[in-house]
């Protein structure tokens, strides 16, 4: 059987990412095979409706012809051009003068990279840069979020704040400091937005007095929290902490690798709220994860101070890949696609979306819904008054994955039970309901699972 040979392949030469490698020898592979709009078919023939756009990339939906012409034009023109040595390549230029058009404020310098870990990555590097040759070296501390996520390299999986990434690796580093999510569904002080936003402003505060002011470098946000399962900080509180960021003369790093490209509605979440961060970090929406690319937005003053501060000097940073010619042009094509109607069908499908999972609210098992744009998530508990989490023995991140599969729909499943939603911005209303439908159906049989109805309270 080819799906069968597959999966003893897969056990014996394929490691995972973030995966248990004995639960997954156990497990076996789950094989895709072929895809097209927003449904995926795996290796035995079955349809599944992908509600979480392969690993929140896929916006503009699988098999577009357009982006397979684009990548095969670019292929047989020009495979590939360094962007070392002042070579550059036609793709690479246009998509960074789009982009830079099209992104908020004087965010006018574009670092291509291969994903969102090393644009991540690359950040930390310019801001330390950026520093040093302002003449303040020793500011080399940096802030990010609990339960934020920042990629997995080792200097992002630091800024990290998901257990997982740190336990074994040795890391995070000294110089990287957590301040508390502004989770409104399980924050200590209440859900009131007023109230949520003053306590981050608060903590930010306390902990650049802590580190000392003038060795504080950035700070990182993602607009909403992703991995840590689509935590929405209330309207205003990314200004909110935007504007103390350059009231304390630190950097204001937005990672928008998850919300940027339409997810959450407009091209940048950060436009949102009308704010220009020194940086912002993109990818997965970028190419529609058709092939790898990131993009890291550098503000002019920053670009300036490091440029001058180089002077005849190489900036040392870069990669092999930087500013690859194919993923450069399927983003060029991508983005028209999202300007073609994409980014509008994607509100549209995005307000279906969470209309129909506000209607699962008086489900016994959802304690909250919360999401914007195409970008959602419903937690779950079996005491709402209490907010108690799924027990640990419903297993229910594994379990709730598994079910959802079996009913013919792919969703991201939170380890604390929360179910993750992140839909192709090109679904249609048939779409919509079907993943709607199916997540009534597969709660409905988290609530027989015995482990659930022992500790269900009214
Ligand atoms: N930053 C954020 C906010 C992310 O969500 C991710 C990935 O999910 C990354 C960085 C890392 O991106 P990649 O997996 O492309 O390295």
């Amino acid at each position: 059987m080819y799906s069968n040979s597959l999966i003893e392949l897969d056990r014996a030469h394929l490691v995972h990412p973030v995966a248990s490698y004995r639960g997954h020898e156990q497990q076996g592979v789950r094989v895709l095979a072929s895809a097209k709009g927003a449904t995926v078919t795996d290796a035995s023939g079955r349809q599944l409706v992908d509600g979480f756009a392969g690993l929140w990339c896929v916006n503009a939906g699988y098999g577009h012809e357009s982006i397979v012409e684009a990548a095969t034009r670019q292929m047989r023109e020009l495979p590939y051009a360094t962007t070392y040595f002042g070579l550059g390549s036609e793709p690479a230029i246009r998509l960074a003068t789009e982009l830079a058009e099209r992104a908020p404020g004087d965010l006018n310098h574009v670092y291509f990279t291969l994903g969102g870990s090393d644009a991540v990555d690359s950040t930390v590097r310019f801001v330390r840069y950026y520093w040093t040759a302002r003449g303040e070296p020793r500011r080399d501390q940096f802030i990010s979020i609990e339960m934020g996520y920042h990629g997995s390299s080792t200097v992002g999986a630091g800024l990290t704040a998901l257990p997982a990434f740190h336990a074994g690796f040795g890391i995070p580093f000294d110089w990287q400091h957590k301040i508390p999510s502004p989770y409104p569904y399980r924050n200590p002080v209440g859900e009131d937005p007023q109230a949520i936003i003053a306590a981050s402003l608060a903590a930010l505060r306390v902990k650049v007095e802590e580190i000392g002011p003038e060795r504080v470098a950035a700070f990182y946000a993602e607009p909403i929290q992703g991995s840590g399962g689509v935590i929405v900080p209330p309207r205003g509180w990314l200004k909110a902490m935007r504007d103390l960021c350059r009231e304390l003369g630190i950097l204001f790093i937005a990672d928008e690798v998850i919300t940027g490209f339409g997810r959450t509605g407009p091209l940048f979440a950060c436009s949102e709220e009308g704010i220009v961060p020194d940086f912002i970090t993109t990818a997965k929406g970028l190419t529609s994860g058709y092939v790898p690319m990131g993009a890291v937005f550098m503000a002019d003053h920053v670009y300036q101070v490091i440029a001058d501060g180089a002077g005849a000097s190489a900036v040392g940073h870069g990669y092999t890949y930087s500013a690859h010619p194919v993923s450069a042009a399927v983003g060029l094509e991508v983005l028209k696609l999202y300007e073609n109607g994409l980014l509008e069908n994607g509100r549209k499908a995005g307000g279906r979306l969470m209309a129909g999972l506000e209607a699962l609210k008086d489900h016994p098992l959802v304690g909250e819904v919360r999401g914007r744009g195409m970008l959602a998530a419903i937690e779950l508990v079996v005491d709402k008054k209490n907010k108690t989490p799924l027990p640990a023995e419903a297993q229910a991140a594994r379990r709730i994955f598994d079910r959802a599969w079996d009913n013919g729909l792919v969703i991201r499943a939170f380890a604390n039970g929360a179910l993750g939603y992140a839909p192709p911005l090109c679904c249609t209303d048939a779409d919509i309901d079907a993943i709607l439908e199916r997540t009534a159906v597969t709660l409905d049989q988290t609530l027989e699972d015995p482990d659930v109805r022992r500790v269900l309270k009214d």
